[in-house]
């Protein structure tokens, strides 16, 4: 193993900085949200670097998106036809769909703000299906009362792969496979990032006048997921740990996925193959949703289909799968994301066959921010997933793209506003990757647990009490046994090790959020679901949760939601 010259472990070591000293906006992450901050900032003519802990177009939820985006394009509206779309019935259905704890200023800003995003893309290069006259092909996907989502061709890999290019072609600097640790904080103003080289464990200091973190959620919190990269929490304890307030992070979106023998197989979801005339059984052959929802079965809601299949699994009447003979091949062939993988496994779908597990499939709070993606913390903005938005307590489909879009962008656009009338930080000062390397070996030793296992232990954790199911003594034990697994000393032996090492952190403080958020939310609301509390309370819970830090820990409140600005023109 090499080492360094003060005898560490080679992947404890510092990295030379970057030549150029500090930059004007840094970005953390590589996805749909990252790469709109970056362009945008990159447009103000200033010095933009990206951070990926993964590979920019490659990593995160995206890539395993549609990226199919919802919009209502103000120049499709016909006031003189009631069946015709409008900007307030869009912001109808958000609010609707998000149960009334979506941020409504920020719905106003999104739904206003959106279609002129999506022509961004198009603009770039990304192609979507029209109509025979030119338009824009939009249908109605689930949740939404007017058709409004489009298609783009070629999905994420063309919406990606022409952002990637458009980043490049903009002078965008960009560093792959380095993880965001920790945010640098002098006199209360980010000012820059302390980034881990995954592949090398070499720790080095990035100084910036704006920092933009768009690094995704936490997919990887629960056993089953439905992207197939995973995203650990980081943005979130990032920005906990720099001062930023969380919000609405008890709501997630669970979907369908179909499972394998043991391996699970990431997908968009169970809707097609429902839509389709799908029907889902117990290890008796009996159909589940009799017990749920004898009147609609199979045409339930989302939620309720997939708490049914969790509730089953947790009763011991698990596994829940499919029929082969429900479908015939024309059925078959409208659910090709899922015959292609089944197919690419040699699993015989047509006679044999196969689970459907509850996944997490996206976080539906994060950073508050305000209509300018601001985090309240001087120099530190955050869009995607990373931040409480549009969602509430569920999320209206197609909306996650275009919202990393809108507050992508907009994060980008006021971190360069900020970064152009702030006093440029140095480079990193002499020795300061070194003693970042060391704070953070601080953490971990050569003995103890092996870190991978941890990880599966706090996904025991998450699934057993954090899930579809919560009461409060669930709750009381999950934050118990984080407590006690964050006592376990963890052994790092190697990169892979400390990258796991510090992914567990993450997830650890990640799992006590949502422990702690869906504890003081005392009713159900979305799929946050407490058997002691299975009503919606409106009285007393139109309100947000909020997280802050503080010298004894994570800081709970509730805070009122801001009032509505006044209905747009259509
Ligand atoms: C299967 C699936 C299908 C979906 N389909 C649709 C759809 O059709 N339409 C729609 O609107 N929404 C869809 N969604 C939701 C949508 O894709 C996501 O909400 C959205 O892509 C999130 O984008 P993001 O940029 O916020 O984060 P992600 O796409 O999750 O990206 C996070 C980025 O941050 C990086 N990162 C993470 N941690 C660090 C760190 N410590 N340091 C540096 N970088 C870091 C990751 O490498 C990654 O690049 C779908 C989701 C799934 C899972």
């Amino acid at each position: 193993m090499p080492r360094d010259a003060e005898g560490s472990r080679y992947f404890y070591q510092s990295a030379p900085e970057l030549p150029g000293g500090a930059v004007d906006v840094l970005v953390i992450g590589g996805a749909a949200a990252a790469c709109f901050a970056a362009l945008e900032a990159a447009k103000a003519g200033l010095q933009v670097l990206m951070l990926d802990k993964g590979i920019v177009g490659r990593s995160g939820s995206t890539p395993t998106s549609g990226s199919a985006p919802a919009v209502c394009f103000p120049q499709y509206v016909s006031p003189s036809n009631p069946e015709s779309d409008s900007l307030e019935r869009f912001f109808e259905d958000l609010r609707a769909t998000g149960e009334l704890v979506n941020d409504p200023r920020l719905v106003r800003v999104f739904v206003d703000e959106a279609p002129r995003r999506v022509l961004d893309t198009a603009n770039m290069g990304v192609r979507y299906v029209r109509t025979p006259d030119g338009r824009f092909r939009q249908h109605a996907t689930m949740g939404h009362t007017r058709p409004r989502t489009l298609t783009p061709i070629g999905r994420s890999r063309s919406v990606l792969g022409t952002l990637r290019r458009e980043l490049l072609h903009r002078g965008v600097r960009i560093v792959e496979r380095t993880a965001a640790v920790r945010l640098l904080v002098e006199d209360g103003q980010v000012a820059g990032v302390v980034g881990l080289d995954v592949l090398t464990g070499q720790v080095r200091v990035f100084p910036a006048r704006a920092v933009v973190v768009a690094g995704g959620s936490a997919t990887a919190l629960f056993p089953y997921q439905s992207a197939s990269f995973l995203t650990t929490g980081d943005a979130w304890v990032l920005g906990y740990e720099a001062g930023a307030r969380l919000a609405n992070v008890e709501f997630m979106e669970f979907t369908l996925i179909p499972k394998l023998g043991r391996t699970i197989i990431p997908s968009g979801g169970i809707s097609p193959y429902l839509t389709f005339g799908g029907k889902l059984y117990d290890r008796h052959g009996e159909r589940i949703l009799k017990r749920y929802d004898p009147e609609r079965m199979e045409g339930a809601s989302r939620g309720t289909i997939v708490y049914a299949v969790y509730s089953e699994m947790q009763a011991g009447r698990g596994p829940i799968t499919n029929e082969p003979a429900d479908f015939n091949e024309a059925q078959w062939h409208e659910v090709p994301d899922i015959t292609q993988r089944l197919d690419a496994l040699g699993h015989d779908y047509r006679n044999e066959q196969f689970e459907w597990v509850p996944a997490l499939h996206t976080c539906l709070g994060g950073m508050l921010v305000d209509a300018e993606a601001w985090t309240g913390v001087p120099g530190l903005w955050a869009a995607g997933e990373s931040a409480s938005t549009i969602h509430g307590a569920n999320r209206l489909s197609s909306c996650a793209i275009p919202d990393c879009y809108v507050f992508g962008a907009r994060a980008g656009r006021a971190a360069a506003r900020h970064a152009l009338r702030t006093y440029q930080p140095g480079p990193a000062a002499p020795g300061q990757a070194a003693r970042e390397a060391e704070a953070l070996r601080a953490h971990f030793s050569t003995n103890g647990e092996q870190p991978a296992d941890l990880y599966q232990r706090i996904r025991e954790v998450a699934w057993s009490s954090l899930g579809l199911s919560r009461d409060a003594a669930g709750l009381h034990n999950a934050l118990a046994e984080i407590d006690a697994l964050r006592r376990v000393p963890v052994a790092v032996a190697d990169t892979a090790s400390l990258v796991k090492a510090v992914e567990v952190r993450s997830l650890l403080q990640t799992a006590e959020f949502v422990a702690r958020a869906a504890q003081a939310r005392t009713e159900s609301r979305g799929q946050h679901h407490r058997t002691d509390f299975p009503a919606r309370d409106d009285e007393r819970w139109l309100r947000w949760v909020v997280l802050q830090r503080s010298e004894q820990g994570v800081q709970v409140s509730a805070a009122p939601i801001p009032s509505p600005e006044p209905a747009l023109q259509d």
